[in-house]
Formats: C-alpha cells, structure tokens, sequence
C-alpha cells in the first residue's frame, strides 16, 4: 500500500458524499444562494427554510426543541458561549465551577479565563480508567457551584463520562451543567428529553459534515440564560449574530440525519474493526491500552508503547495518518494532558499513538495499520 491511511476520524472527518452534495447546493447562482434573513423575497425564505429544516434535524437526532438549538462555527465556539455567556451574570460575584482536567482545551482555556475573573474553580483528576463518574462529582459540589462542565466522550481516549449520573446531581438545584458532545453525537444515543443536561456542544466534522459550523443546545428552563459573545443583528434570538451560513448549517444537519439513520448499524462495524485491529495489535507486551476499556466508544484506540522514543514512534510510521495525543497539542512536544492527567508518566504519554476510524474506513487498511505499528514496535525491542 502505498498511499496513506487515513485514521485519525477523532481529528476530523472526510465529508459523507451526501453531506456535500448538500452544501454545493447552497452556493452559486442556481442553488439556494440568499440570506436566510431577507425576510422581503422568496429566496430568502427558501434559505430559511432550510436552515430552519437543519435545526430540525439537529434537534431530532439529540431528543430537543428546535427552539433550543443556536448555531455556532463549531464546538469551540459552542463551549465558548455555554461558560462564558452562562457565567456573565455572575462576574464581580464569582462563585464555584467545575470540570475536569482531561477536557478538550476549548473547555479547559475557557475555566482558566473564568479563574482570572474571579471564579473559583475545580478540576477533577479520574483514576487510571480516565472516566468521571458522579461518585467523583458529587463529594466535590459546594452551595456557591453555579457550573459543571464535561465531556461526553474523551476525545484522546475515547472514554465515556457517566454524563447521565452527573446530570442527575445537578438536576433540580441551580446548578447548570454544560456537555461537550463534540466527539458523541451521532455515535452515541443522547436523548436530552431525559437527561437532565443544561447545554450542550456539538460540531459537524466529528460526524461527517463540515468543518467550521456546529451548534449549542441551551434547555428552556428558568434561570438559564445566556450572553452573546458576538453581538450584532440579534439573530438566534440574540445569542449569535450574524448572517447564517445556510451552506454548512444544511449540511450539518443533513450529516445529522445521516448519522442518526446510520447509527446502531455503522457503530457495530466500528466495533467489528476494533476488535480485529485490537486482536492485531495484542501479540507484544512493549504496548498498553491507555483508558477505560468497558466505556469507550469503538472508533477510538489510544495505546502506549513502551522502549521507544515518542517523536521517533510517530515518524517511524510515515503510512499511517494518526495522532499522537490530540491533534491540538501536537504542535508543541508537550505529553498529552489528558494522559497525564490519567497518571501516564510523560515519558510514556509521549510515546502513545491515537489511531481513530469509522464510516469509510476498511479492515484491510486495520490490518496493514496494525502490521506496520506492530513491526516498529518489535524492531525498538530488538534495540
Ligand atoms: C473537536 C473537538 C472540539 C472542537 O470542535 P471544533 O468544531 O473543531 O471547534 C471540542 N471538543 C471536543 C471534545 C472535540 O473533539
């Protein structure tokens, strides 16, 4: 094989071919071009109609209110808006919020500004298994906390929170409780009518949409608003000016769709490369699995591999397109902080390797991604 073998889906998606013939349709002079806020002409109207179709379909697949969905350009920005805009009203008052250390930096950098404001802040560190349950939670809630924020599935890992058990602390008092369902959505089911979460963030290219738009989910409750960010024409009744970008915006929703019809049926094909790549991979004792092994989703495989260098691993696999510790972070030579965060020593977080794949990938790239990590491995033993 001599082209590269896409596996790193956690990153980033390739776009559903469906998804894209979508979004080419919202473009040139023959599509459906308009500002889904001209409110003076049929085309805008059609533009309207069809985002107001994607927040349908967006809001379907998670079990909300199409008037509980803002659109956003990604999860970023979502996680943005959900700490930052709820905590607005408190600044000069302060008061307790808390989250954990192994979440995705869009959260992490958020609670370190709130800390700067005056915000006293908690960072949960989980055990070995990198998951966080309500029992560590719980102990953990103080009468002044006003926010929990966690991820729904770990993004490195591929770990599963006990969402449900932390939404049910937090339900029926004042707390707020904020999902990073980034890397979840159209994976795993989430029915928002009986969980008790506040807000929650998502994006499309986890899921086989675009890159650059995603949406909040903000729950119809008393007591829970949120301030813009961005403050201009009032649009998404109020919390996200400007004009909406009707191309992505359909084609996220389209990708939800998509995924909500795919979803028991592409998980278990997952699940079957998974189990051969993890079959593949069990012969050496040099690599460790690194997370909760019961509570993870399928597409994700995070390992250590011990007695080698960790650039020296990356760069002896050049076939493959995988990540070592997020992507975000791969920037800098720093370990992983989630991995840390789990008690990895440096040394060997650095030498871990997240291989991630679902929709179009095959068992004959598995297998060869398998064959080649297996003899680097045996050949840094030899040495
Ligand atoms: C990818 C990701 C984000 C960032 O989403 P963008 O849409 O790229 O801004 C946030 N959180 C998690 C868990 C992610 O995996």
């Amino acid at each position: 094989m001599s082209s590269l073998i896409y596996l790193d889906y956690a990153a980033t998606t390739p776009m559903d071919p469906a998804v894209a013939d979508v979004l080419t349709s919202f473009l040139t002079i023959d599509g459906c071009f308009a500002n889904p806020a001209s409110r003076s002409h049929m085309l805008g109207w059609q533009a309207e109609a069809a985002v107001e179709k994607a927040r349908k379909q967006v809001a379907t697949l998670i079990g909300a209110d199409t008037r509980e969905i803002v659109w956003t350009s990604g999860a970023t920005e979502a996680n943005n808006l959900a700490i930052k805009g709820y905590l607005e009203q408190f600044k000069g008052l302060g008061g307790h919020i808390i989250t954990s250390a192994t979440e995705h930096k869009a959260v992490l950098d958020c609670f370190e500004y709130m800390e700067q404001l005056g915000f006293d802040v908690t960072y949960i560190v989980p055990d070995v298994s990198g998951r966080i349950t309500s029992e560590l939670v719980a102990p953990l809630i103080r009468k002044d906390t006003r926010l929990l924020s966690f991820m729904h599935v770990n993004n490195e890992t591929g770990v599963i929170n006990d969402i449900e058990g932390i939404a049910n602390l937090a339900s029926g008092s004042d707390i707020v409780f904020h999902v990073d369902a980034a890397q979840s959505v159209g994976k795993l089911e989430i029915d928002l009518q009986n969980t008790p979460v506040d807000l929650m963030s998502m994006c499309a290219h986890k899921i086989y949409g675009p890159k650059g738009v995603g949406a909040l989910y903000v729950r119809r409750r008393e007591g829970l608003s949120i301030a813009p960010l961005i403050h201009g024409g009032g649009h998404e009744r109020g919390m996200r000016s400007g004009t909406l970008a009707t191309h992505q915006i359909a084609a996220m929703g389209e990708s939800f769709a998509v995924a909500g019809a795919l979803m028991t049926s592409e998980q278990d094909a997952v699940q079957t490369l998974r189990s051969c790549f993890l079959n593949d991979l069990s012969g050496t004792s040099a690599i460790t699995l690194n997370g909760d092994q019961e509570f993870c989703v399928p597409g994700i495989v995070n390992f250590s591999v011990s007695g080698i260098d960790g650039p020296v691993l990356l760069t002896a696999l050049p076939q493959l397109a995988i990540s070592s510790g997020s992507a975000c972070t791969s920037a800098s030579l720093s370990p992983s902080h989630v991995l840390t965060a789990m008690g990895v020593s440096s040394e060997l977080a650095l030498a871990s390797l997240r291989v991630s794949f679902g929709r179009f990938s095959t068992a004959s790239e598995l297998v060869e991604a398998a064959r080649v990590i297996n003899a680097v491995v045996a050949r840094a033993c030899e040495g």
